[in-house]
């Protein structure tokens, strides 16, 4: 009986699974989807705590789980109602990490349980291993990176070395796989120092713009460690949890690959992105900046309008005031859209998740390969807090480490306004040409503010 309760329990939690990330597709279900996969793991692991046996007995050391899942739960909830939103990305890196350390932990545990495993036992616990403690020391990395705690460091040399390690790792847990009796033991600690080094020095070099590819990389590798975990355990619940992850990272991964020209290669050996450079401003470059009066009557009587949402709308948190603009513009009969870069913000789908916060229609998401072409016919272009994403020198400066990176074509528009705070520059800490283009305008300051103060203009029109 207990053995059903358990499969059962574990049947219904990888259905939740399921139906929440399908869930999570649409803006309208993703809280819903959320909670719905949430209450299946928490089924999952109350079935594994009452039904799961060992040998016949149950599974025992039960104060020391509740203590644990207890203070787990306790600093979680802590973080997560303390986070701001704009450092959620940091946070969802530092808690994959985590799940990457799991694993890693779950092959050292079960190794040292079945030393004498078959070959393919043996390979999953080696590969558990390794690829969990490469997220683990990756997302550690790219928590600091995204938290402006650690800065880029780059290198040719970095390639080369990142080559290396992979190649060694490779041999080492073939080796140990082959010949565990010769190799097992100390290789296993061999791999968790190669596999640690390997994550720090492939994130390490990774910059310019090219973060949110290895972020959703590092998400991948911990769904595929949790399955090999899932796999050691023959614990269906975990396998399916894991492959879910896995594969969504994966195709996440590739779209992001394709969304910013890069190869995954690439990525894999730390070899692109990188430290700012590209071409410097010229000094005596002409700045110009727009009254909100001038900007208020150029959109009230424009045709189109599109707005092109940045890290800087999170910043400001400015996405119900842009809701107000788009409606105030509406009454108006101004065509509004909102052009959507893949990689806006500081995580895959941010821009979608903000303006879904604000009720902006989904519809009126527009994302970039169908925005580009219309730009030509739009009369204003509004960056709200968004830099790299718009910046040319992605286009026309080979020296550029966005180089490639496709980007929204603003300076197609017949206006820009570009709202922002300073003339400071972006993620990838480099230098905008669009700013000093003639048809492009500055409106300097806070984000929400000015659009409120825009708001307030268009009522007097
Ligand atoms: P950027 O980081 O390039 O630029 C944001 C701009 O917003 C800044 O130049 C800043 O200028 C401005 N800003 C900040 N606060 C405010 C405010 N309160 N009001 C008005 N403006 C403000 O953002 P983008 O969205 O254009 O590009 C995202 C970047 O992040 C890309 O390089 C991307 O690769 C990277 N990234 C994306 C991830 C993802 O998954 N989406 C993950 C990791 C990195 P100022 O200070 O002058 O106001």
């Amino acid at each position: 009986m207990s053995k059903f309760l358990l499969e059962l329990s574990y049947l219904i939690g990888s259905i939740t699974f399921i139906l929440g990330l399908k869930m999570l597709a649409s803006p309208d279900r993703a809280r819903k989807g959320n909670l719905v996969a949430a209450a299946g793991m928490a089924l999952a692991i109350a079935g594994t705590i009452l039904f799961h046996e060992k040998e016949g007995a149950p599974i025992g050391n039960i104060p020391w789980i509740l203590a644990a899942m207890g203070i787990g739960t306790v600093v979680g909830w802590l973080m997560a109602m303390k986070v701001k939103m704009t450092a959620m990305p940091q946070m969802v890196s530092f808690f994959n990490g985590m799940g990457g350390a799991c694993a890693a932990i779950i092959s050292l545990v079960e190794y040292h349980s079945h030393p004498e495993g078959s070959a393919g036992y043996l390979l999953i616990v080696f590969l558990g291993l390794v690829i969990g403690t490469v997220s683990f020391s990756g997302s550690i990395v790219a928590y600091g990176k995204l938290d402006e705690k650690i800065k880029d460091m780059g290198g040719r040399y970095l390639t080369y070395l990142n080559l290396a390690l992979l190649a060694l790792i490779a041999v080492v847990t073939t080796l140990s796989v082959v010949s565990p009796e010769t190799f097992g033991h100390s290789s296993l600690w061999i791999l968790l120092g190669l596999s640690f080094l390997y994550g720090v020095l492939f994130v390490m070099p990774i910059g310019g713009a090219d973060m949110p590819v290895v972020i959703s990389l590092l998400n991948s590798f911990t769904g595929m460690a949790a399955a090999f975990g899932g796999f050691l355990y023959g614990n269906q619940v975990m396998l399916t949890g894991g492959i879910l992850v896995g594969s969504a990272g994966t195709i996440l991964t590739v779209l992001m690959c394709k969304a910013m020209n890069r190869s995954l290669l690439n990525v894999i050996i730390g070899s692109f992105g990188g430290s700012a450079s590209g071409k410097a401003a010229s000094g005596d470059q002409t700045v110009r900046e727009i009254t909100l009066t001038d900007t208020a009557i150029l959109c009230a009587y424009a045709g189109k309008v599109c707005i092109v949402p940045g890290y800087g709308l999170a910043v400001a948190q400015a996405q119900h005031i842009c809701h107000e603009l788009e409606k105030k513009l509406e009454d108006k009969g101004v065509e509004v859209i909102y052009a959507i870069h893949p990689v806006a913000g500081r995580m895959p789908g941010h821009m979608n998740v903000l303006l879904a916060e604000a009720d902006v229609p989904y519809p009126k998401l527009v994302e970039m390969e169908e925005a580009n072409p219309g730009m030509s016919n739009t009369d204003v272009v509004i960056v709200v807090g968004a830099n790299d994403v718009v910046n040319p020198a992605a286009e026309n400066d080979p020296g550029s480490p966005i180089y490639g990176m496709p980007v929204l074509k603003v300076w197609d528009a017949k206006n820009t306004i570009v709202l922002k705070r300073s003339m400071r520059a972006g993620y990838a800490g480099i230098e905008n040409e669009l700013f000093f283009l003639p048809k492009t305008k500055m409106l300097f300051g806070d984000a929400k503010d000015t659009l409120q103060k825009l708001v307030g203009e268009l009522k007097d029109l």
